[in-house]
């Protein structure tokens, strides 16, 4: 149930395994038309829930082998995407995350001591000599990140899993599921393994309704910029680029030279709502160009050639997940919240193992299995989302006024992740 690339990868995968396999994808309405093919094209190691969170709470071997899937998972999307023949820009240049003031220069130097401990990131801290950013101290850069267009990954996958014998019966929305059935609008599906792979969407379908958050980032793309702004920003193509500030903001340079950049910010709206409307906020659109001008001061006059937006799904307690029940074939996976460009390959691959009776490596890592609380009712729900949005805009406004780690950050945290 969707075809995003949760349930995409997974039909590739599968069909991979067993191509005699009869695999179906119902989707609302096209193939991509989700997060996946509307997001920043980061395809990185990061995962929602950070080492240290994932070793609390699974311990350090669990939380290394979850580190270490998270990023091979890069170079598998890389190969997966070559093999299929999708051309879909895929370089992997690495990430650059500006430190830009004290306090997220002493949390980046932190941040890379502490992956130094765990020995599985190979994280670098450049000094201010290495970067361009305006105020930045230094950066951490992460090799482990590859530049993609989503759009053409997502598509090229969707006529991928075609050729291999999947169907997709798009402008088909489902309903409810249960045990070897689900209900669409367009009539009844039987199936023996039936995986919800409908990410922030899921909120919008009532079994489903508390499990998940949609959370809305938006985006702009500039005019193509000449190869000297480039080089004056210190960005090289397959580079994709950000800062340590909580309200998190992304941005690449895109294979025709633009600058496609994006943040959180956007509102979360009663009810779990998703509407085309909410894809475009001017106000935040504004923002993000005001942003890349502090950011980068010698750019030249932005021009927003396209704007959009999309919900990415946040589960109650910011960790990503695949379940899979082989007694009642039902399963998922998704929770991703910003990190699912990569990580829907990972879950791909081990739901295809978990369908196939396989017991592997993928199937034993920690997030299989792993059961998010449920997010609350509303009105605590419309308030607690919003408050996490306030909180982390204020985060931010806090540390340039004082100086030092956030007060508010930290209280909020079991609200806005990590
Ligand atoms: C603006 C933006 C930027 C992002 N940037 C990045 C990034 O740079 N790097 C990164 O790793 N992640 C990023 N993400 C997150 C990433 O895109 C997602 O985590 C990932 O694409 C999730 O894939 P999915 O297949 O699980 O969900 P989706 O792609 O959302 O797929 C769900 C599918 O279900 C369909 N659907 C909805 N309702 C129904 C129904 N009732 N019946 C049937 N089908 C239905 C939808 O149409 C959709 O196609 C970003 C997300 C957004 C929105």
């Amino acid at each position: 149930m969707g075809a995003g690339l949760t349930g995409l990868w997974t039909a590739h995968e599968l069909l991979k395994r067993d191509p005699g396999l009869r695999v179906t994808l119902l989707e609302k309405n096209i193939a991509g038309f989700g997060a996946s093919g509307r997001n920043g094209g980061w395809c990185s190691a990061l995962f929602p829930a950070s080492t240290a969170a994932l070793e609390q709470r699974h311990g350090r071997e669990p939380a290394l082998a979850m580190r270490r899937a998270m990023v091979s998972t890069v170079d598998e999307v890389g190969a997966a995407a070559a093999a299929a023949g999708i051309d879909c820009d895929y370089v992997r240049g690495g990430t650059i995350v500006f430190a830009r003031s004290g306090t997220q220069w002493r949390a980046a130097q932190h941040e890379v001591e502490r992956a130094r401990g765990y020995g599985v990131d190979a994280l670098e801290l450049w000094g201010a000599d290495r970067v361009s950013a305006r105020d930045a101290r230094g950066a951490v850069y992460d090799p482990a990140c590859a530049r993609v267009q989503p759009a053409a990954l997502v598509r090229g996958l969707a006529r991928t899993v075609e050729r291999q014998g999947a169907v997709i019966h798009e402008q088909t929305a489902v309903d409810s599921w249960r045990q070897g059935s689900v209900t669409t609008d367009r009539g009844t599906v039987r199936a023996r393994h039936i995986i919800s792979a409908l990410e922030g969407y899921g909120a919008t379908i009532a079994q489903s309704r508390r499990r998940i958050l949609p959370l809305y980032s938006l985006m702009v793309a500039t005019q193509p910029l000449d190869d000297e702004v480039w080089q004056s920003m210190g960005i090289a193509h397959g580079q994709t680029f950000s800062d340590g500030r909580h309200l998190v903001i992304y941005g690449q340079r895109t294979a025709d030279n633009r600058i496609a950049f994006g943040g959180r910010g956007a509102r979360y709206h009663w009810g779990s709502a998703i509407r085309d409307e909410y894809d475009r906020v001017d106000r935040v659109f504004a923002h993000l160009v005001a942003t890349l001008h502090d950011l980068f001061p010698q750019l030249p006059p932005l021009e927003v050639e396209h704007a959009w937006g999309g919900p990415l799904g946040v589960p109650r307690d910011w960790h990503a997940s695949v379940l899979y029940d082989a007694a009642t074939g039902l399963g998922s996976a998704g929770g991703y919240v910003g990190d699912g460009l990569s990580t829907t390959n990972l879950a791909g691959r081990t739901l295809a193992d978990l369908i196939t009776g396989r017991d592997t490596e993928l199937t034993r890592l920690p997030w299989v299995g792993h059961r998010s609380p449920s997010w609350e009712p509303e009105p605590w729900r419309f308030m607690g989302a919003n408050a996490g949005l306030i909180a982390m805009t204020a985060a931010d406004g806090e540390e340039r006024a004082t100086g030092r780690g956030s007060i508010i950050a930290r209280a909020m945290s079991g609200l806005i992740g990590h």
